[in-house]
């Protein structure tokens, strides 16, 4: 499949699994990548290349150099498709880490239904079937202007463009000094085998709080559908223990039918769920949440997930701005370029970014493929795509085994420069049930494998 192909069959968006969905299923991913291989054989590898230099292959110019930032789905993406897409496109992949952990399926890890190590995925098949160049390092500046990076041993890096896909960072919680007391367990790591330990320590009729923060935050459906799948795992582990739910939003984010049905009817018994409540302080010692405006609830565990923004990585370097509702990167969603006046060169995709679509790992991924669209187009002399269209799927565990699922279609509206949803192409299951449970997993596996193998 092109990406012509991708880009257009994306409008059919007609059930759960990838090329359904359409984005490229795996045989088209496999394929593509036998063509690479192909044409790198005939062109002799690029894959000793010095990183981040420009070089002249034995029987090509280097056409142009792209450092991305950040491996996660986003970044994966974007490196990987920039290299079937893009014609001497040279990709320089560089994460603080050599193994990703999927934040996608990891609540099923505080259950015990999942183990940590099935969330990991690594860099092997970027490097060897699509020779993408990878580095392990922490990135600690960036120079807009100049698409140059900084990385933690002092080393310089630069490009013709620069990709950013760090994905999210916290604001701090007034009164939390060990994150550890309250983990967010949002960023999927020690933090998500630390908040299992302390469930499962639990007393059986224990309190445990999660706590919900305003929107935007990452994964629009990921706390309330944690919130469904604890509650139906105490029933059976801490048959007496309660679930508070606090809100900072008015109401339900996503999903209200599903979602207000299974905390009010199906978890009711469980489920204490508080909206419009945002979190002013805490006292970690005797696991207390203060609320803004007054009233304190005090907790056995606390899964407190705090108010998002992007990396300060991106703010330093003048990328998101200053006024409050700053939090995210503007960008321009036909090539995902930063709206930043001299800033032009640098891209950012997935949750750093400021736009219409949700959070989610399947956007992170729709939008990295837009973005390869844009620069390979860029690259040849060309324009992006000036219609592109992205969809997104998200299955959200109800109990521990039945499933709803939502799905939305996104098209660019020219008048407002925005991705807009389309109605009849966008909308949530009619209550769950168990083949949506085993769809999410065959959906997990397709996008995984399109962003990492
Ligand atoms: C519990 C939970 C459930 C979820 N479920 C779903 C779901 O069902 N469906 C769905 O679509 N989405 C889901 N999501 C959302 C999804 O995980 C995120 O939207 C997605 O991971 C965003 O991709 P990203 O590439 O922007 O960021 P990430 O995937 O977080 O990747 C960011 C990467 O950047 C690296 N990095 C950051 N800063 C630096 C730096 N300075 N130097 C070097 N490297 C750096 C990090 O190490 C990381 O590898 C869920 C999220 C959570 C928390």
């Amino acid at each position: 499949m092109d990406r012509r192909h991708f880009l257009r069959g994306a409008s059919a968006l007609a059930g759960v699994t990838l090329a359904a969905c359409g984005g490229n299923s795996i045989e088209d991913t496999t394929a593509a990548a036998d063509a690479v291989d192909e044409r790198e054989t005939a062109l002799g590898s690029r894959r000793t290349s010095t990183t981040g230099t420009t070089t002249t292959t034995a029987a090509g110019t280097t056409v142009a150099r792209v450092i991305v930032i950040g491996g996660g789905m986003a970044g994966a993406s974007v490196a990987k498709y920039l290299r079937l897409w893009g014609k001497g496109v040279e990709v320089t992949l560089i994460d603080r880490l050599p193994t990703y952990t999927s934040c996608i399926m990891s609540s099923l890890v505080l259950t015990g239904q999942r183990s940590m190590s099935s969330l990991l995925f690594n860099y092997d098949a970027l490097r060897s079937k699509y020779g993408v160049k990878t580095v392990f390092e922490e990135v600690t500046a960036i120079d807009p202007v100049n698409a140059k990076v900084t990385l933690a041993s002092g080393t310089v890096l630069s490009a013709d463009r620069l990709v950013l896909a760090p994905g999210i960072a916290f604001d701090a919680v007034p009164g939390l000094t060990n994150p550890d007391a309250m983990p967010h367990a949002w960023k999927a790591g020690a933090q998500t085998s630390l908040l299992a330990r302390q469930f499962a320590a639990m007393p059986s009729s224990g309190v445990a709080v999660l706590t919900i923060p305003k929107a935007p935050y990452r994964c629009p459906p990921g706390p309330y559908e944690r919130a469904c799948l604890l509650a139906d795992w105490m029933k059976v582990y801490k048959p007496r223990a309660k679930l508070i739910v606090l809100d900072a939003n008015p109401d339900f984010v996503t999903e209200r039918d599903n979602f207000s049905s299974a905390f009010l009817g199906l978890h009711g018994q469980v489920i204490e769920y508080h909206n419009n409540i945002a979190i002013d302080h805490v006292d970690e010692a005797s696991r207390t949440l203060f609320v803004a405006g007054g009233g304190s609830f005090r907790a056995d565990v606390v899964n407190l997930i705090p108010t998002q923004r992007a990396p300060a990585l991106l703010a330093n370097a003048g990328l998101v701005a200053t006024d409050p509702a700053g939090r995210f990167a503007k960008v321009n969603v036909l090539d995902y370029s930063s709206t930043v006046a001299g800033a032009g060169r640098v891209h950012v995709i997935g949750d750093s970014s400021a736009t219409t679509q949700p959070k989610a790992g399947h956007i992170a991924n729709q939008e990295a493929k837009v973005c390869a669209d844009a620069l390979s187009r860029i690259f040849a002399g060309g324009q992006p795509d000036p219609a592109p269209v992205t969809n997104s799927a998200c299955f959200s565990t109800i109990t521990m085994s039945k499933a709803s699922w939502l799905h939305a279609l996104f098209q660019y509206d020219a008048a407002t420069g925005t991705m807009k949803a389309v109605p009849e192409a966008t909308g949530a299951s009619v209550g769950w049930n168990g083949n949506h449970f085993e769809d999410m997993g065959k959906w997990y596996k397709a996008l995984m494998a399109d962003t990492f193998a």
